[in-house]
């Protein structure tokens, strides 16, 4: 065979940009063709959240610039279902590459409410598809094939090419009783198994648990109890997205004779689109949060933004009397409906801890059944494997535990191939034999209010020094003799106002300029780089004598 007809051989590939040894951002490539030639599916377009380790920061995308210069070559981007991790970058990041986008309703209309909703932002035009469709897509045909999953309309996909079919199953749930949508489509999975299929790329989120997850039906009979029971009002704070979780709410509120009032306009958003997608049908009208106060506090039920502690949602400024119109006190209930994503632990403990001071009664996921997560636990693992019979599996959606997890399980189920794959490295599927075949360069973007950049370009580094020493600004006049033509000028900021010792930073700081300007040689103090690098360092060690830190230091020097 010669070298250029082996080049031209087709394969299929996989190639995570997000979503792989990591929670968030998830962005899944399949690429079809030669080597040098390959046409690409983009699976979800994620974003995660920003921590406190990168102040100022709110959103994280995987990076795109493979993609960009791909930008030719990618056929189309598919939408498992409207979860920030698996839709939140398209607002930000479609603009950049234009190709087609394929999503069922649900998530196209919410992605156009939030269009809307940003100051802005550019509309994204979407391709609306409907569960159990069929799509060409360059060289991929794209079926969806509904799951059940906390969102309403979420879909795994069987992506069919001519070297096999993968079947990708986003994020997915057995359970029989969904409180809104269908049950996970098992005959088609069934179906698409007896078909043949080459890999399963799949969910790890539970991957460490044993047994079944309950059913968003249990929930609701829980959530119901709570209400029925109560003295003074109850609150639900829970996802925005999750639909079945307030319609659950709304059902028990319902039940108990109480309206539901709505705080956050996310909530609102989320509403008005399954209202009119029918998914909220035959329940009470939602109220404004301007009728919580009218309403007798046994006859309201409030669902509020803020389950993850976001400090400013609708759930974190009631107890520190921030919110307008919504008040609790003791004898009230607040349910978190939602699980905390690992690290917001610390900011939901701050909200929990400070409605418990104040007499507010908290139930959360470890006292009742009042949330359910949306991802397969081992036990449902163990059927959809059943069903499928890959010749591959990939685990991703998961940290590395989670993953090293579902891997072991694959085996132990007795898949043939198991592959652990890593953001960046391109996993050859078909032809055999499965392999790495090459790396890419991945990173990450950060939105930083209007901007988007790397972490550099953002100025994360320098924010994080700032937040730990502050900042200490000298400015300087010299004249041409080398003599001060004024006094310095100082402006610290972030600095503890006096030391240990009781003098204040200000005289620190000022002595040690005075200081150096006199050690400078008179020929040198006119050269204000020379000068202005000598304060500098004079400025941080002083400083750093006293009070154990150097902060940053920025010294202007003017010759006049
Ligand atoms: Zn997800
Ligand atoms: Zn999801």
């Amino acid at each position: 065979m010669t070298k250029k007809s082996k080049a031209g051989k087709d394969e299929l590939v996989f190639l995570p940009l997000g979503g792989v040894g990591e929670i968030g951002m998830n962005l899944a490539l399949y690429g079809f063709g030669s080597r040098h030639d390959r046409t690409w599916l983009a699976v979800d377009f994620g974003v995660a959240f920003a921590h406190a380790d990168l102040p100022g920061v709110d959103l994280v995308f995987p990076d795109i610039s493979f993609l960009e210069e791909e930008r030719t070559n990618l056929a189309g981007i598919v939408i498992t279902h409207a979860h920030e991790d698996h839709y939140g970058a398209l607002i930000d990041l479609w603009p950049r590459l234009r190709v087609p986008v394929y999503a069922t309703a649900f998530t196209a209309n919410l992605l156009a409410a939030k269009v809307l909703g940003e100051t802005g932002a550019q509309a994204v035009p979407v391709t609306v598809v409907r569960p159990g469709d069929r799509i060409p897509i360059g060289p991929f045909d794209v079926e969806y094939i509904n799951v059940a999953h906390s969102i309403p309309e979420s879909h795994a996909l069987a992506i069919r090419t001519p070297l096999g079919t993968v079947l990708h199953t986003g994020d997915w749930k057995l359970d029989d009783t969904p409180a809104v949508g269908l049950p996970t489509d098992m005959a088609r999975l069934k179906a698409i198994g007896e078909e043949g299929v080459l890999a399963l790329i799949c969910d790890s989120t539970n991957a460490l648990r044993d047994g079944r997850s309950p059913s968003e039906t249990e929930v609701g009979l829980e959530l119901a109890e709570i209400v029925k029971h109560a003295k003074g009002r109850v609150a639900f704070t829970t996802f925005a997205s999750n639909v079945g979780r307030i319609k659950s709410i709304a059902l028990a509120a319902k039940h108990a004779g109480r309206h539901v009032v709505i705080c956050g306009r996310a909530l609102r958003r989320v509403i008005d689109v399954a209202t009119e997608l029918h998914m909220l049908d035959d329940l009470p009208p939602f109220l404004d949060e301007d009728a919580y106060s009218h309403l007798p506090r046994d006859k309201v039920v409030a669902i509020l933004t803020g389950s993850q502690g976001e400090p400013r949602a609708a759930l974190a400024r009631v107890p520190i009397d921030d919110h307008p119109r919504i008040e609790l006190v003791a004898g009230d209930t607040v349910v978190f409906s939602a699980r905390a994503i690992p690290g917001n632990e610390m900011e939901i403990n701050t909200i929990i801890n400070a409605l418990t001071a104040r007499g507010v009664r908290v139930v959360t996921d470890r006292d009742r059944l009042v949330h359910v997560s949306g991802h397969p636990r081992r036990g449902e693992l163990t059927e959809m494997y059943a069903w499928i019979k890959p010749t591959i599996a990939i685990p991703v959606h998961g940290e590395p535990m989670h993953l090293a997890a579902h891997a072991d399980f694959a085996r132990d189920l007795g898949v043939e191939t198991v592959v652990t794959v890593k953001n960046g490295v391109v996993t050859r599927l078909a032809p055999a034999p499965v392999r790495e075949v090459d790396e890419i360069d991945v990173g990450r973007l950060y939105k930083d209010g209007k901007v988007i950049g790397d972490i550099d370009g953002v100025g994360v580094p320098e924010r994080r020094k700032l937040a730990f020493a502050g900042h200490v600004a000298v400015s300087i006049v010299m004249d041409r003799k080398g003599e001060q033509a004024a006094d310095p000028d100082i402006s610290l900021t972030g600095l503890p106002a006096r030391d240990a010792a009781g003098r204040p930073f200000e005289e620190t700081v000022m002595s040690a300029i005075l200081g150096t300007i006199d050690s400078v040689p008179r020929a040198q103090r006119r050269d204000p780089d020379v000068l202005g690098e000598a304060i500098r360092r004079a400025v941080r060690g002083a400083v750093a004598e006293v009070w154990g830190k150097k902060p940053v230091c920025v010294v202007f020097v003017a010759v006049v």
